[in-house]
Formats: structure tokens, sequence, C-alpha cells
């Protein structure tokens, strides 16, 4: 067992280092989201016998017993929230160090904090369905139907609704199943996070994952039967221990040599922006990939000017067409801004300020000093190098570069005349 800071980069290595990486996650994820481990010692199946809630049989017999007990347990379900440990593993997807998650919950929260590929060996609150008509009806419909009926009645043929869980006498779900054990098998890493692996199938997975010459590591408070298997075991919050290695991951900034096909990328670039937003009056290649012998992050900055500092929707449904995120005026007053990645990574920026006003010009004076300047590009280039060797992650790049650029500005402001 190791403990943070270690137990961070240990585990943000290994995700690093072992790809595919696939995430098996159980109630332990959810608890941190105020969801309780229904199977805790402490739990509700401690208090409640689920032969009598829970199963298929006791749903027959009395489904409006059954929904007396799921009914409150629905409104929890649905009020809460994705916590860091969901935002976290979404975050992992994004940059493609997830593959996929397979999860014991049946609460819908990794999808809402944006996980795409998420295998629910449980089923999930997400719809019910009609023993009657065959059925399916979206969590939506059915909370109103719960809120007026307790047992919700089918609107087609008035059986009772049965939620999409999986109960206890219950067959898993056969897709799901045999997905997750074929992920299972898939892995260079299965990260086993909020689980004490006691339900089967899926507490197999960590067997099948070694055998198959995979790692396992596990983030979970409690013990589990294959932490003496494991490359790594952290008995900590998994919202605490995630989002700290998120953050390990940051991706280095990469500061590049000029090169030359930056004015051409622009070229083509601001051709199709013009097509989108129309109406623009004059736009310029800004910044540092605008001016030869610069190191630079490798994104195009593209300043448009506008007859004023507005956007129509119907432009910014052009602009995401071309893939295009909208960011609004994010920090910057007077100036309307969209950011485009190119395989994972940021590539255009669309500054659209008004023509000719100070937003236009201040963008203009930063690079056409540093054109006029050769020495001071050349220290502006070894100082964004110094920040980019030393910094991990954006933010940090940009909070400790600002000081310098805070400095220079004013000098090509007088020089551009307008200091
Ligand atoms: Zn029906």
């Amino acid at each position: 067992m190791t403990t943070a800071p270690e137990a961070i980069s240990r585990l943000a290595e290994l995700i690093r280092e072992n790809q595919p990486c696939v995430v098996l996650t159980g109630a332990g994820v959810s608890t941190e989201s105020g969801i309780p481990d229904f199977r805790s010692p402490s739990g509700i199946w401690a208090q409640f016998d689920p032969r009598e809630y829970a199963t298929l049989g006791a749903f027959r017999r009395e489904p409006e017993k059954v929904w007396r007990f799921y009914a409150p347990r629905f409104a929890m379900l649905t009020e809460a929230e994705p916590n860091a440990a969901h935002v976290a593993l979404a975050e992992l997807e994004r940059r493609g160090l997830v593959r996929a998650i397979v999860t014991q919950n049946i609460d819908e929260l990794h999808q809402r904090a944006g996980s795409s590929d998420v295998i629910e060996v449980h089923g999930s609150i997400r719809t019910s369905s009609c023993p009657g008509c065959g059925s399916v009806y979206p969590l939506a419909e059915v909370v109103p139907l719960i809120e007026a009926h307790g047992a919700p009645p089918c609107p087609a043929c008035g059986e009772i609704l049965k939620p999409d869980v999986v109960f206890f006498d219950e067959l898993l779900p056969e897709d799901a199943i045999m997905r997750a054990v074929a992920l299972a098998e898939n892995p260079a890493l299965l990260l086993v996070v909020g689980s004490s692996l006691e339900v089967y199938p899926v507490a197999d997975m960590p067997r099948s994952t070694i055998a198959a010459g995979g790692k396992v590591a596990v983030v979970n408070r409690d013990p589990t039967w294959a932490d003496g298997r494991a490359e790594l075991v952290v008995r900590e919050s998994a919202g605490e221990v995630l989002a700290a290695v998120v953050a390990a991951l940051e991706p280095p900034v990469e500061v590049v040599d000029y090169d030359p096909e930056w004015p051409r990328r622009y070229e083509a670039e601001v051709a199709r922006v013009r097509t989108a937003l129309g109406e623009v009056i004059a736009a310029e290649h800004i910044g540092s990939t605008a001016v030869p012998g610069l190191a630079a992050k490798p994104v195009i900055d593209i300043s448009v000017g506008l007859a004023r500092a507005e956007v129509s929707p119907g432009q910014v449904a052009a602009m995401e067409e071309l893939g295009y995120e909208y960011l609004g005026e994010n920090g910057l007053p007077g100036r309307l801004f969209f950011r485009k990645d190119v395989n994972g990574r940021r590539a255009y920026h669309v500054h659209a300020v008004e023509h000719e006003g100070d937003r236009w010009h201040r963008h203009r004076a930063l690079r056409d000093y540093l054109l006029a300047h050769p020495e001071e590009a050349a220290a502006y280039a070894a100082e964004k190098r110094r920040v980019g060797a030393e910094t991990a992650g954006m933010s940090n790049y940009w909070e400790q570069k600002q000081p310098y650029v805070d400095a220079l500005f004013p000098r090509a402001w007088r020089w551009y005349g307008r200091g």
C-alpha cells in the first residue's frame, strides 16, 4: 500500500505507460456524491432484505412495495451530482488515456461527467421498461409517474414499469458482460476504483487482466482480494487521488522552433473563417506564429476585424461547423474568442474584434514590434522556452509567462505610436 504523493506520480506513470487502460468502478466512486454504498455493513441491504425489495420475484408479487422502496432512492440518484472522481475519469478519456469504464453503479454519473464509453453491468436508472407491452421510458418520463402514482404505470398499457436496474435474482445484461469480459482481457492496465471486488463476475476482471499479461492498480478505501497482485494500491479518496493524477498527467507545454508552414496554415484557415463569419472587414495573422524566428506553441492566432465585436448565432453555428468552440469574451472584454483543437491539441484561435478598434491594434502592435525588433523576439522566445520547460500544463504556462508579456507590451505600444 502506498500513500500520496508517491502514489499519485506512480499511478500517473502507470496510466501513461500502460495503454490501453480500462477502468472498473464500484460504489466507492459515487459515495463522494452522497450516494450510499448499498452493500456496505451499514448500507441499505443490511437494513432491508434484498429478497423482499430487489428481486424479480418480489417485483412480480408486489411491485407497489418494491417501488415504495425504490422511489425515494430514485429521487436521491437523480439529484446527485458527479464528483471529482467522475470528472477526472472523463478527462482521462478525453485525453485518450482511458479507453472504457466498466461500472457496477446504476447512477449514470460517469456519463453525466462526460465519459462516453461506459459499460453498465448492473443496468441503470436511465430507463424503465414495461413487463406487459415492452415499452421503454426514459427517466425524465418515469419520475413524474413516480411522483403521481408511487408505482409508475405504463402510459401505453397500465402495467407497472420495472426499473432497468439488475435485480438480485436477474441475469446480468449479456451484452454488457461480454463487453466487460473482452475488455478485461485487453488492457495493459486495469484501474479498479471504488470497488471492493466482491460482486461477480466483474470482481474477476483483475484476474483476467493479469492472466493476459496486463497490470492492475487499485484505488479503494478498503482492502480487495486483488491488492496482493496489484502494481499499486491506494487506500484513499478516489476523487482526491484521481484529480491529482489528472494534474500530474497534464501534457507538457510544447514550445517549438518557428515553422515556415505556419503562414500557409494561417492563409488556408483564414479563408475558411472568412466564409463562416461573412462580414469580415479584414483579418490578420497575429501572435508568435506570425513572427519568423520566434519559437511558439504551434497555435495559429487569427485576428478578425468586424464592424462591431458581435457575432450572431448563425455565425457561431458556422464556426462550430468548422470545428471551433465558441468561448465568448473569455475574460477579455471587446474580443470574442473561438478555439479549435486538431488531434486533441489547440491548433487555431480566432479573436473577433472591432476592426480598427483598440483590441485590433493591440494585437498588431505586439506582432509588428517583434517583427521590427529581432533581438526582442529572440529574448521572448528564450523566455517561452524557459517557462515551457519548467511548467506542466497550459494554465501554469500562461501564468508564468504573463509578467514578461506585461513588461514587453508597453514598449511595443509606445513604438506602435499608441502608448
Ligand atoms: Zn406497457
